[in-house]
């Protein structure tokens, strides 16, 4: 029997035999892990191994029941925590790259990774490259000798355009190259990259995976042994350690992963084709709308949706904007997503990109549908809409 995700989901990193029949692992907090003999203290080489202590910094059971149960679902050989999403991005990143290296990143990544690239890879003589997120298989006339690895984010942070992987993919293995993905978008449950071709996927497990808006997290899974022994060695040198409330949360979110995700897939295209009807709306971008652009990739690639969604209004002044946006009840304003709770923040993707143009008619917006009713959801969206057209 292959269970299925939402199977998975239940069971993994659970071992109630190992902890006096509690259901869930418990939250060990430990800096000191005490050896019972000079041998064992002096000459153990446990600490690369998957699921082994040695020194709190290296992971404890809580640790290993997060990773454990990630890498399961990406299909990966294994997973290291992270204490956020940009934490597995750099980790990731100074990790498999040196001096000299070339690295091809999507132009639409979170703009937190390309500050990453020009305030410390470039410093460290990495060369990086910006590319079209369309750009598929002729990526292979940017690949050079030095080119390390690819970076895809899939779709695109505030402009969700779909990357087609597997071309990118295919291209990268035929030269050496790694392809590292963000995937936080779909979470483990709607896109696997890995079994697209990917070698290394990274997760703000802050986002769905925690899911409710209370803690930092993040996840790299690593495809190969290879490439995870490189990893969880590098990142180990550099300190990174996660704090086991936080993989608590981690491990506590991903048993309702399923069902808060269907709700927000549901309510997300629910309520994006209501506002592709509205007069405000230029477009809506998000690739679960039949009509959107990238909507065959995401088809073939992916098994739902998210709760996030970008929106294109008709050309409006800052102040009808502010008056639609501060006004809303349900809707807040704030950074991150992926919480129970509705959001809805302006964007600016013309600032966030170098190798393509962004030129959108009217302000551009980032909507994160929550697991509220949608029917209220979409109240408090007319009542904007209406104090959007009486403001000038
Ligand atoms: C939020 C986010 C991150 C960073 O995660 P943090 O946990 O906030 O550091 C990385 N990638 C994407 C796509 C994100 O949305």
């Amino acid at each position: 029997m292959a269970p299925k995700a939402e199977t998975l989901l239940a069971h993994l990193g659970r071992d109630p035999s190992a902890q006096h029949g509690a259901v869930n692992p418990p939250v060990y907090h430990a800096s000191t892990i005490l050896y019972e003999t000079v041998d064992s203290l002096l000459n153990d080489t446990k600490p690369l191994r998957q699921g082994a202590t040695q020194y709190g910094r290296a992971g404890t059971p809580t640790t290993f029941a997060l990773e454990s149960a990630v890498a399961e679902l990406e299909g990966g050989f294994g997973a290291m925590a992270m204490p956020s999403g940009l934490a597995a991005i750099s980790g990731a990143l100074l990790s498999i790259l040196k001096t000299g290296d070339h690295l091809l990143m999507a132009d639409t990544v979170y703009y937190p990774t390309r500050a990453l690239c020009k305030d410390i890879l470039t410093g460290y003589g990495v060369q990086v490259d910006y590319f079209d997120p369309l750009v598929g298989g002729d990526v292979h006339h940017l690949i050079r000798d030095n080119t390390r690895a690819i970076f895809v984010e899939s779709p695109g942070s505030l402009t969700f355009e779909v990357q087609d992987i597997p071309a990118i993919a295919q291209v990268a293995q035929q030269s050496g190259v790694l392809v590292m993905a963000d995937n936080t978008w779909a979470s483990p449950l709607y896109c696997n990259p890995l079994a697209l071709g990917a070698d290394l996927v990274v997760h703000a497990g802050t986002k769905y995976i925690v899911g409710h808006s209370d803690a930092m997290l993040g996840l790299i899974v690593a495809k190969t042994e290879a490439l995870y022994t490189a990893v969880r060695l590098r990142t180990q040198r550099m300190g990174y350690t996660t704090g086991p409330d936080d993989l608590y949360l981690g491990l506590r979110g991903l048993r309702t992963l399923s069902v808060r995700l269907e709700r927000h897939f549901q309510s997300a295209l629910t309520l994006a084709s209501w506002l592709q009807e509205q007069d405000a709306v230029s477009r809506v971008l998000y690739p679960a709308l039949p009509d959107d652009p990238g909507h065959a990739l995401w088809q073939r690639d992916f098994s739902g949706a998210s709760g996030l969604l970008g929106l294109v209004l008709k050309p409006a002044s800052k102040q009808a904007v502010a008056a639609f946006l501060e006004d809303l009840e349900l809707f807040a304003m704030g950074y991150s997503w992926g919480g129970y709770e509705s959001l809805l923040i302006p964007t600016f993707p013309e600032t966030c990109r170098s190798a393509t143009t962004w030129a959108p008619e009217g302000p551009c917006l980032r909507m994160h549908v929550g697991l509220e009713d949608p029917s209220d959801l979409r109240d408090d969206l007319t009542a904007g809409f209406a104090r959007l057209r009486k403001t000038s």
